[in-house]
């Protein structure tokens, strides 16, 4: 349920509407960034009656939510979420990519690739120093070392992090140093470990697992959102189907789906999607053109001695190439893109 207050209540009538949710044992939540302003009910909703809030004082309006997914829902909030960092952002107008190495490697090969995405004016950086693999005997990533060199990236290149969470016991020391917390495919129902990133306030970077439906990313995003944290930013990142030709099926339907169902803003991984090198920039401009909010792309310095993912990965050439079909492509579909080198 979503309870639309007038632009000039005052704070006592809206705690008032708020007093008399939790009554009603469900929980208030204020929606931020909303040119409206309302307040969105979570809960066991079936008693809540329309009347319950209709009469009191500087209600406008109060509407039903049918999706099953409510705060993250375009129902309960018509504007798209914008991500503000204090010099960049992400969703809204402006197209935003994310990139960098699956994993850190070591010291040298992290820096090497961060110096250049940095000089073509990426200003988020993605490695995962804690990695999810497939086989338990595959490289798990450097851990509490990885995260040092991260630490080292941040403060020596004022990039932004992107690195994965996951699980609790390593989160604190993530927190530290991550301005986004990536929730990987693998992660993506582990429903308590989204509770603890939301709880954290942090932008959390959801990535839709491999055999969810778009209703069950945002329900997963909902567990983020019932935190009250409404920095999220889905992932769409390729699902499982029959097509054995690439590594995953690239589902670009998702996007315009989200961007109806949903006021979070939508990336979209095409590294993961197909998982070989030179299918990775047609889809990423295919997923441009689909209405994506950004791209997270895998690049590499020596894609052949990569650790995780390098037959996947970009070079920092083949990336420079890229970035530069996205500027003309940007025009057309009237978004503001800032690497113009
Ligand atoms: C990754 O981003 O390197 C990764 C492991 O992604 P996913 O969770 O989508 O497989
Ligand atoms: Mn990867």
């Amino acid at each position: 349920m979503l309870i639309i207050m007038r632009l000039d209540s005052s704070r006592i009538d809206i705690d008032r509407v708020k007093t008399k949710v939790k009554e009603l044992n469900c929980t208030p939540h204020e929606i931020p960034g909303s040119s409206k302003l309302a307040i969105g009910i979570t809960g066991m909703m079936q008693f809540l009656k329309e009347e319950d809030f209709q009469m009191l004082p500087s209600v406008s309006e109060v509407l039903r939510v049918t999706k099953k997914f409510k705060l993250v829902s375009r129902e309960m909030k018509s504007d798209d979420t914008v991500i503000k960092f204090d010099d960049s952002s992400i969703g809204g107008n402006v197209l935003q990519i994310i990139a960098g190495p699956c994993s850190v490697e070591s010291y040298d090969q992290t820096f090497e690739i961060a110096h250049e995405l940095k000089e073509m004016g990426i200003q988020f950086f993605r490695a995962g120093a804690y990695k999810p693999r497939s086989s338990p005997y595959s490289f798990q990533g450097l851990k509490e070392k990885g995260l040092e060199i991260l630490a080292d990236i941040k403060s020596q290149l004022g990039l932004k992090i992107v690195t994965e969470a996951m699980n609790s016991n390593s989160l604190n020391s993530i927190l530290e140093v991550a301005d986004i917390i990536q929730i990987g495919a693998r992660n993506m129902q582990n429903y308590s470990l989204l509770e603890e990133v939301g709880a954290s306030m942090k932008p959390i970077f959801l990535k839709r697992g491999m055999s969810a439906t778009v209703e069950d990313l945002l329900l997963s995003a909902e567990y983020i959102a019932s935190q009250n944290n409404f920095n999220i930013i889905l992932c769409e990142r390729g699902i499982r189907t029959f097509e054995t030709s690439t590594r995953n099926t690239l589902d670009l339907n998702s996007v315009p789906v989200i961007k109806q169902w949903s006021h979070l803003p939508v990336f979209v991984d095409p590294s993961h999607g197909v998982g070989i090198w030179d299918k990775v920039s047609p889809m990423a401009l295919a997923a441009i053109a689909s209405g994506a909010d950004g791209l997270m792309i895998e690049v590499h310095n020596h894609p052949a001695k990569a650790l995780s993912d390098g037959y996947q990965s970009l070079t920092p050439k083949r990336f420079n190439k890229l970035l530069k079909k996205i500027t003309l492509l940007s025009s057309i579909v009237d978004r503001e893109f800032l690497y113009e080198k």
